[in-house]
């Protein structure tokens, strides 16, 4: 027998293979990898840029079972016909089964994306080019590891496609604060040795250049074996491509439309992708959009699509202290929101949001994070709701970790991984530790 082979060893084909052991698969699984080291979680490499975790630190843990992982070679041909995908170490692999979980790369040379891509030690400026939610976490990760940075976006704010005028004014006055150089509204008119030269004319100096301008899928095995590629590899709802027997999942592939959607749908895919193989009957179904910015001190967080339909607005704006809500409503239901420096309304409204639940009528208590309408005490929030969103930790896996005797926050660290990404859930962490804590001893 030929088994599973998954052509890509990212965050979507480690989950893949955990989730196929998981439910039983006891099948021979070979995973290929072009990184020259194993799965690793790529969303915490700013964590690395600032110098708060280790390389070593970002790696996911080893497959279980008789799993044979290969690092350092890359997938260069898929024969369909014959079932065979050849590397460029020279070796074949036969499959019954092909995963394509080949993820994305950078949309311009010399963007962030592996931890080779890291810039080194060499304390020179470095020049941010794109003002999207990865150039923003770069350039303030950059900050607080003492280097000089300079941000370029074409936009007149940074996250221009997720955020209104106000907020992203109130982000662009945020980043000036932490010592980010901002050229607000420009483009790069050419890179030279030594730094940008902009199209006013300024040059820039700059050691180091990070593209952080978007991501393309990697199709072209799919694209070279005829498989239907569109922007990514196209997938049914069971992640499956034209043909019967290659699945793909994760940033490599396009549902509905959507490719690169990032690391909870390619866990998501995983997830379903591996009930599919082990013969349930699961369907990929997209979790509501929303996005948490990575970066300490920032609390920034989008729900929803960048323009949400609604019939009822709620706004909030406090620009003193850095502070903005909007909140857009259909039939009492989040259908978007935006929340800068409100971490509390974060933990509050994002379950309503994620699971389609009609909000209260206080909206403005919840807002402040204060429960709505009802008595006193903590907002009660489901056990999938996500805590750490760097580790992808649920209330229900802290409670799990309560139980089993991890009762500070270093001990929950230990045991979920929660707080050690970018450290912004610490506080919620906290919240929620006490009061588990609390109803354990009552
Ligand atoms: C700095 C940073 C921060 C991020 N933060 C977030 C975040 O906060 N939230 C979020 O949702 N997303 C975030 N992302 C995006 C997230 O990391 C990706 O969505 C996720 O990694 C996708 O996983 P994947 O396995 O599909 O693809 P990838 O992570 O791209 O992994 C694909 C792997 O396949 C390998 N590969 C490719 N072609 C071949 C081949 N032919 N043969 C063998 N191997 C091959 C690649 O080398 C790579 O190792 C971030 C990304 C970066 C870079």
């Amino acid at each position: 027998m030929s088994g599973i082979v998954v052509v890509g060893d990212g965050p979507a084909g480690h989950r893949l293979v955990e989730r196929l052991r998981h439910h039983g698969h006891d099948g021979p699984v070979t995973v290929l990898g072009a990184e020259p080291r194993p799965a690793y979680n790529r969303a915490l490499l700013t964590s690395v840029l600032d110098g708060s975790l280790t390389p070593d630190l970002l790696a996911l843990p080893r497959p279980p079972g008789e799993t044979r992982v290969l690092t350092g070679v890359a997938a260069r041909v898929l024969d369909r016909r014959r079932r065979t995908v050849h590397t460029d170490d020279g070796t074949t692999h036969p499959y019954d089964v092909l995963v394509l979980a080949t993820g994305a790369a950078p949309a311009h040379p010399g963007g962030l994306r592996t931890l080779a891509d890291a810039p080194g030690p060499d304390p020179g400026p470095v020049s941010v080019v794109g003002g999207g939610v990865l150039g923003v976490e770069t350039a303030l990760a950059l900050r607080r590891a003492g280097r000089r940075v300079t941000l370029v976006h074409r936009h007149p704010y940074p996250l221009n496609r997720l955020l209104d005028a106000v907020p992203g004014a109130l982000l662009a006055a945020h980043l000036d604060e932490r010592g980010v150089a901002l050229r607000l509204g420009r483009r790069v008119a050419a890179q030279e040795p030594g730094g940008l030269v902009l199209d006013d004319g300024e040059r820039v100096e700059a050691a180091t250049v990070l593209h952080c301008t978007g991501v393309v899928p990697r199709t072209r095995l799919a694209a070279e074996a005829g498989l239907a590629v569109h922007r990514g590899v196209v997938v049914d709802d069971r992640l499956g491509t034209t043909d019967p027997r290659v699945h793909a999942v994760g940033d490599c592939a396009e549902h509905h439309g959507r490719a690169a959607a990032g690391l909870d749908a390619a866990w998501e895919q995983a997830d379903t992708l591996a009930r599919v193989l082990t013969g349930g009957d699961a369907r990929y179904r997209p979790a509501p959009a929303h996005l948490r910015l990575k970066a300490p001190g920032l609390d920034l967080a989008v729900l929803g699509p960048p323009d949400p339909q609604g019939d009822e607005t709620v706004l909030f704006t406090d620009p003193a202290r850095g502070r903005h809500a909007r909140l857009t409503l259909r039939a009492g239901r989040i259908t978007g929101a935006q929340l800068l420096g409100m971490e509390r309304a974060v933990a509050a409204l994002a379950p309503f949001h994620d699971h389609g639940r009609p909000l209260p009528a206080g909206r403005f208590d919840l807002l402040l994070g204060r429960p709505a309408n009802t008595g006193t005490g903590p907002v009660e929030l489901p056990d999938s709701a996500i805590i750490c969103t760097c580790n992808s930790v649920t209330k229900g896996a802290l409670l799990h970790a309560c139980r089993e005797g991890a009762h500070d926050l270093p001990a929950v660290a230990a045991a979920t991984r929660a707080s050690t990404g970018c450290g912004t859930c610490t506080p919620e962490l906290l919240r929620v530790c006490a009061d588990l804590l609390t109803r354990k001893a009552s």
